[in-house]
């Protein structure tokens, strides 16, 4: 079976958030599990491929020259990049002082409809969107071969102005929204099926709470709608074989994940006393709920808990994190950046986990941090249900401690449940095994694409 894969974010040579995990982690394991997948991704520039070709692409006027690098890259396998006007940029959305480069929306639906034209000259047998950036290829796409689109967040919509309808293809119509132009709706009206990255996630967006503004376009489309959870990649974030932490470990020489904590507390300054350790790594934005920590900061000596928070994003949301940790040293740390090295440590040397999301259609760390014994502490939103159910509420299946709302009191009530829980060695033994023993590969995910697949197109 061949598809097309269109994304615009592939791990590690266009990382900004977990699209890009996702991206990489199901292309290959597909490609393992033997579908032959064309991964197209925006030619963002530096991306050196062996055995290189290019093929020119027929487009509008609008979205020309267009054209796709073929070749072979290291880590990520064959790889289509497509070139577009504007495309090549340091960063794939954001100008370095952190705002969205003006002609995002030029440049995202010029790599749609660039898309279009290569699934029209190429036929695979099934065509795999990703997020509003791939949406607008349906807008120019008839009778072309069955379509999905998954969706990764919600949030993020790509809307931009009415004037785009007149360029993007015979089937703009169903792209108009209120008045502009929503490359997501568009693409959750005329996809034949709709992937949400978990399946709690699913029913979050079909409520008005949830569904930013397109609960309804989904509605209309639940019968198409289902859920799949993301995996990791469990070659990378595997703690037995782990070159970036302090000492490997596995389920039965738990022990040895002691010297981690030990490792990362030296690193980050804080004293290893016998206090829970909990970490962080995230974007800053409003969705992780990374402020509503700071109200905690102050109090993490009752609870207790020392908290370590790795992350980079929203400029004013790390100064307020620097005060908080210059003025509790002791129980606060706030290391700004994108670390990925770090953050392997930060999970390895982790007795809890922490993740006040306000909503989080699958998340991956909460994951990342099971894989190395660190007990999540999770809000009950989106695939961290899927993912954590509450050991309080759950006994002999529960994984984690679970707040019940993303604000600050439920949170602390939460540290304080798992600070206790993993106090007493038996039961975080017991906790911490349960959660490493977890299979979170893509393998089971996978599959389910497959299946999808062979559905849409059953003679593949
Ligand atoms: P999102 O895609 O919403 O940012 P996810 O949990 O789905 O959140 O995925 C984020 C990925 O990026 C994880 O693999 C995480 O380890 C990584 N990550 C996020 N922030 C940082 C950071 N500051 N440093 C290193 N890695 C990070």
């Amino acid at each position: 079976m061949r598809i097309v894969f269109a994304t615009a974010e592939l791990s590690p040579v266009a990382t900004v958030g977990g699209l890009a995990a996702a991206a990489a982690g199901l292309t290959s394991e597909l490609r393992r599990q033997g579908v032959d997948v064309e991964i197209l991704l925006p030619d963002y520039g530096d991306v050196e491929l062996a055995d290189e070709a290019w093929v020119p692409l027929d487009v509008p006027e609008w979205a020309s020259p267009a054209g796709i690098r073929v070749g072979t890259h290291p880590v990520c396998g064959r790889l289509h990049l497509v070139s577009v006007p504007g495309m090549a940029r340091p960063h794939p959305y954001l100008q370095p002082d952190g705002t969205g480069w003006p002609d995002n929306d030029a440049r995202f639906f010029a790599f749609a409809r660039a898309v279009a034209s290569w699934v029209q000259m190429s036929h695979p047998e099934v065509v795999h969107l990703n997020d509003w950036h791939t949406g607008a290829a349906l807008a120019a796409l008839v009778d072309g071969p069955p379509t999905i689109l998954s969706i990764h967040n919600l949030a993020y919509q790509g809307n931009a102005p009415a004037w785009w309808l007149s360029r993007l293809g015979p089937r703009a119509e169903h792209f108009e929204w209120f008045g502009g132009t929503n490359p997501l709706s568009g693409a959750i009206a005329l996809a034949d099926r709709i992937v949400a990255v978990s399946p709690n996630y699913v029913g979050e967006i079909l409520t008005p709470e949830g569904g930013f503004g397109l609960d309804g376009a989904l509605r209309s489309r639940a019968d198409d709608l289902l859920g799949v959870l993301n995996g990791i990649d469990t070659d990378v974030w595997d703690p037995a074989t782990d070159p970036h932490i302090a000492r490997t470990f596995d389920a039965d020489r738990l022990e040895d994940k002691a010297a981690n904590r030990t490792a990362l507390c030296d690193r980050l300054g804080l004293a290893d006393d016998g206090i829970p350790v909990a970490t962080v790594v995230t974007r800053l934005t409003h969705q992780k709920g990374i402020d509503l920590l700071e109200p905690l900061v102050p109090v993490l000596d009752q609870v207790p808990v020392r908290l370590a928070v790795l992350g980079s994003g929203d400029a004013e949301l790390a100064g307020r994190l620097h005060v908080a940790a210059s003025e509790h040293s002791h129980s606060f740390v706030f290391v700004e950046g994108y670390d990925e090295a770090l953050s392997h440590l930060m999970f390895a040397g982790a007795d809890l986990y922490l993740m006040p999301s306000r909503f989080e259609p699958c998340g991956l760390t909460q994951m990342q941090a099971m894989r190395y014994g660190a007990v999540p502490v999770v809000t009950a939103v989106g695939g961290l249900v899927d993912t954590v159910p509450d050991v309080d509420e759950h006994p002999r299946t529960g994984r984690g401690v679970v707040a019940r709302r993303p604000d600050p009191v439920e949170l602390c009530a939460a540290l304080f449940r798992a600070s206790r829980r993993v106090g007493d060695r038996r039961r975080a033994t017991t906790l911490r095994r349960r959660g490493m023993g977890v299979d979170w590969s893509w393998k089971q995910p996978a599959g389910e694409y497959l299946a999808l697949y062979a559905d849409l197109a059953p003679a593949g």
